[in-house]
């Protein structure tokens, strides 16, 4: 059975939150992980302009800190999105990632986007997926000798939650592995619901929305599927129709997780954070108000245990009031299928334990 390790938020002057971060790495085995001069990617979301609930550079600082007393070379890493914001080309995402608080004064080490200046930089990766036999994986992390996830854990719009699977699955692809994930989701407008506002035209990647008319129309030829429609519009205007069965897409993200960690397999280990967990993906230009308490951060070497860990201490929380959960729900119901009705969040835990990535049977152990 895989070992998940957690701590608490509770802390003593002598015991802050920084040293239970490293002694969570210490518990998942980082010694055995990052040997001298190995170059490792520290995976992470920078999150978008307006977005705050993305992880303190502060709690980046102790993973740095630790990999360096090993002999290692640490970079923090992520991939260009597909969508329109401050993160799609190398450029503007370096620049996001400054101004978010990750730079060398901060972190300790260098920000290295993944992927090359417009995120078509890669390697494809072969694996023995269900759905795919290869991914598209960001060179800088097809290179690196090592690779820990620092993953925020919160809810996502296309599949459920997102932990360390998503960080790994869609934040290490290229934006040919983006849309190769994303192509079996189709947005619809709901004419009853849309206001012809426009306000999703902007966010669109493919220009694929038109607002000119009454209500919004999109072009289902020139849609990348991202889903940000879905997201930004006010009215809850743009629903989601899967193009083929739902579950191939939390399948792909997976499957491109797995590509992420081939050859890394022994030198990778995970951490997730429960704090500020919020409906939706860090990637939208803003945050709603956290749907749980803070509950705390687990370590892991095991991705499927740490996220399927994650997720139940979530599940086991009362949900709070004036949130984006339609009432407050009790402990032991499902917060995810209460902000995402459509999503099987199993679906992602089910194949990674398929796929032999990991285990669904964790132990957890309180540090
Ligand atoms: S944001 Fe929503 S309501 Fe406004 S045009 Fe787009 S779909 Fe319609
Ligand atoms: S229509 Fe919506 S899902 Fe399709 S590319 Fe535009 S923003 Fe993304």
């Amino acid at each position: 059975m895989a070992k998940v390790y957690f701590t608490d938020l509770r802390t003593t002057p002598t015991r802050s939150l920084f040293s239970k971060i490293e002694t969570l790495l210490e518990r998942a085995q980082i010694a055995k992980k990052v040997q001298k001069n190995d170059l490792v990617a520290i995976k992470l979301h920078f999150g978008e302009h307006g977005n705050a609930a993305y992880l303190r550079p502060v709690f980046l600082r102790v993973v740095v800190d630790k990999v360096k007393s090993l002999g290692g070379k640490p970079f923090l890493t992520d991939s260009n999105t597909l969508y329109v914001g401050s993160r799609s080309n190398a450029v503007s995402h370096l620049k996001t990632a400054i101004e978010n608080g990750f730079d060398y004064s901060c972190v300790g080490c260098p920000v290295v986007i993944a992927g090359g200046l417009r995120g078509q930089t890669g390697t494809k990766v072969p694996i023995q997926g269900e759905v795919l036999k290869e991914v598209h994986i960001a060179q800088e992390i097809v290179e690196a000798d090592a690779l820990i996830a620092v993953s925020h854990f919160k809810g996502h719009e296309l599949s459920g939650f997102g932990g360390a699977l998503k960080n790994l699955g869609m934040g290490c692809a290229t934006r040919t592995g983006k849309m190769e994930q994303h192509s079996s989701v189709a947005p619809m407008v709901n004419s009853k619901l849309c206001k012809g506002c426009g306000l999703c035209v902007p966010y669109c990647p493919g220009n694929a929305i038109y607002a000119g008319k009454k209500i919004a129309e999109i072009d289902g030829a020139k849609c990348v599927g991202c889903g940000e429609c879905v997201v930004v519009c006010p009215s809850k205007a743009i629903e989601i129709q899967w193009n083929e069965e739902q579950q191939k897409f939390q399948q792909k993200i997976v499957e491109y997780a797995a590509g992420s960690l081939k050859g890394k397999e022994k030198k990778s280990l995970f951490l997730n954070f429960l704090m500020q967990i919020d409906p939706c993906c860090d990637c939208y230009p803003n945050n709603d108000a956290p749907i749980v308490r803070d509950i705390g951060i687990l370590g892991s070497a095991d991705p499927v245990a740490i996220d399927t860990a994650s997720n139940d201490l979530v599940m086991a929380e009362e949900g709070l009031p004036n949130t984006a959960l339609k009432r407050g729900l009790g402990k032991g119901e499902d917060k995810w299928r209460s902000l995402h009705p459509s999503i099987d969040w199993n679906i992602q835990l089910d194949h990674g334990e398929r796929l032999k990535m990991g285990e669904r049977a964790y132990t957890l152990v309180k540090v």
